[in-house]
């Protein structure tokens, strides 16, 4: 997965499929803006569920919070959002295009502080070979909106950049109310908005996302005492816990690798910061990141609101306010890189094989079944697209398939009892199983049930293997202990 055209795939099977597409399409769509099919919808919820579980229900030192998405507007002025949280941005006279300009040649802004990018011959425009930019500006991406009739200053907030300042305006609030003590975290999922000044790269840059982060609150580094923070060692721990859970989800090693920002380039609040980064299909890109937030954001929603946000050290005697570790993922940057990782393209198609050879068995699933269909994903009818989703992540976990739709009665009663035990399977009884396989691998289920002539007298099925396509009998008796085997995670 190297090159923009395999991007274009992606966006395209992800159509066809019903995982993601353009919102309100029928009016052209919303620049940025992507809704979920009900495909897509189930691979977001079984990530955040996992994330939920890992992060919150599976730990002891962790409570989950919902703060709401908008906020008095003095959150915003006192977290630094309304003041500092600016893109600065140019626009090619040439293409009339605008641009972020740390994404312009960041290879070219790493090098240089303060790149003149006007001038700078170095830098290439984005569309391509020369460029002619305007001064660059200053822009705010969060998205403004009004609370009450009135439409004023007074009334003016914004629709939440991250679910961070939530936390922290929260944190005493669910210190107290949970009787959680230092070190302890607090972990919240939702959406959060940017008007980003160019979006593209399908999900990896949108202007409606959703994050999941945790604010872990630790010991800050004493400065009466000079003794150092807990801050150092958290972070490091968290950096492995956010890495080991992108490996979990399937991600291969070698697609992800860290990224320190300098010393020069940190955020006004961060003393460090670390991406991991994920080799997309349009190259290296943040996927998620932790930083060390000090106590920046504390002290500053302390000092605004004159209510008190320190905690009490039983052992020193002294009021302290907590340094803040914060791992913060990106749920569509995530998805995408899954998806990524999880794509497979087989030109020439695969061919499945069945002990049965009976007319119509699956074992006629090779040729004779690449007839044309609607959905095909191109006119050449022995490509096939396969998507190797972990099961725990896959939308749809089993497929129940009749071989013919004469057996579909004996068969339901198989879909009926398994869907007593996983509410994510499907039944399937349309078009031949060849094709009925194909496209259960095209949404990437890992196992499909068929239920055959055969299956009338010796009361077993076929259960096939996404990925191996190995295919395994299994009396009806045995399949849900069977598949609750290939299913426990
Ligand atoms: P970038 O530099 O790419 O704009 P960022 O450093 O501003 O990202 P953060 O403020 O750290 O991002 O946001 C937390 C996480 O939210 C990121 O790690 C990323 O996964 C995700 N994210 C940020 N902006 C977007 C966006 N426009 N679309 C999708 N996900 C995003």
């Amino acid at each position: 997965m190297s090159n923009e055209k395999n991007l274009e795939k992606i966006v395209s099977w992800a159509k066809r499929r019903g995982f993601i597409f353009p919102d309100s399409e029928i009016y052209g769509g919303l620049s940025g803006i992507y809704d979920f099919g009900p495909y897509g919808l189930a691979l977001k919820n079984n990530i955040k569920k996992l994330w939920w579980k890992t992060f919150v229900e599976d730990r002891d030192d962790v409570v989950g919070i919902e703060s709401a998405i908008l906020m008095n507007r003095k959150v915003w002025q006192a977290s630094g959002h309304e003041g500092n949280f600016v893109d600065e941005m140019v626009e090619c006279r040439k293409c009339h295009q605008r641009f972020r300009i740390d994404e312009i040649s960041q290879e070219e802004n790493s090098k240089t502080q303060n790149p003149n990018i006007k001038q700078s011959s170095n830098i290439k425009c984005p569309n391509g070979g020369e460029h002619e930019f305007t001064e660059p500006k200053k822009f705010n991406p969060m998205f403004k909106t009004h609370v009450g009739v009135i439409e004023d200053e007074k009334s003016m907030t914004y629709l939440r950049p991250e679910t961070a300042q939530g936390m922290f305006v929260n944190f005493k609030q669910v210190m107290e109310t949970s009787r959680k003590k230092v070190p302890f975290g607090i972990a919240q999922m939702g959406k959060s908005f940017r008007n980003e000044i160019n979006t593209k790269d399908f999900l990896f840059r949108v202007r409606e996302f959703e994050i999941a982060e945790i604010e872990y609150f630790v010991k800050p580094p004493s400065t009466s005492s000079g003794q150092a923070g807990d801050d150092e060692k958290f972070f490091d721990e968290w950096l492995k816990n956010w890495e080991d859970f992108v490996l979990g989800l399937g991600i291969k090693k070698e697609n992800i690798k860290q990224y320190e920002h300098p010393k020069e380039g940190l955020s006004h609040y961060s003393k460090r910061t670390v991406d991991i980064q994920y080799n997309y299909p349009f190259g290296w890109k943040e996927l998620t990141g932790c930083a060390n937030r000090t106590d920046f954001d504390l002290k500053s929603h302390q000092k605004s609101s004159g209510k008190g946000l320190s905690c009490f050290d039983e052992q020193s005697k002294e009021k302290y306010i907590p340094y803040v570790i914060e791992p913060t993922m990106g749920i569509e940057r995530l998805m995408l890189a899954i998806i990524c990782d999880a794509f497979e393209e087989v030109p020439d198609g695969r061919q499945d094989s069945h002990p049965e050879q009976s007319e119509g068995s699956p074992a006629n699933a090779g040729l004779a079944d690449k007839l044309p269909d609607s959905s095909s994903p191109s006119q050449n009818d022995t490509l096939e697209i396969v998507l190797h989703f972990l099961p725990k992540l896959a939308p749809v976990k089993i497929a129940v398939l009749p071989l013919v739709k004469k057996l579909s009665k004996d068969a339901r009663a198989v879909y009926d009892d398994l869907k007593s035990c996983w509410g994510d399977i499907e039944f399937d009884e349309s078009g031949s199983i060849g094709r009925r396989y194909r496209r259960q691998d095209e949404i990437g289920t890992p196992f499909c049930v068929t239920f055959d002539f055969d299956s009338l007298e010796d009361k077993k099925v076929t259960v096939r293997d996404r990925d191996s396509m190995k295919q395994d009998r299994i009396e009806i008796k045995e399949l849900k202990n069977y598949l609750f085997g290939k299913l426990s995670f």
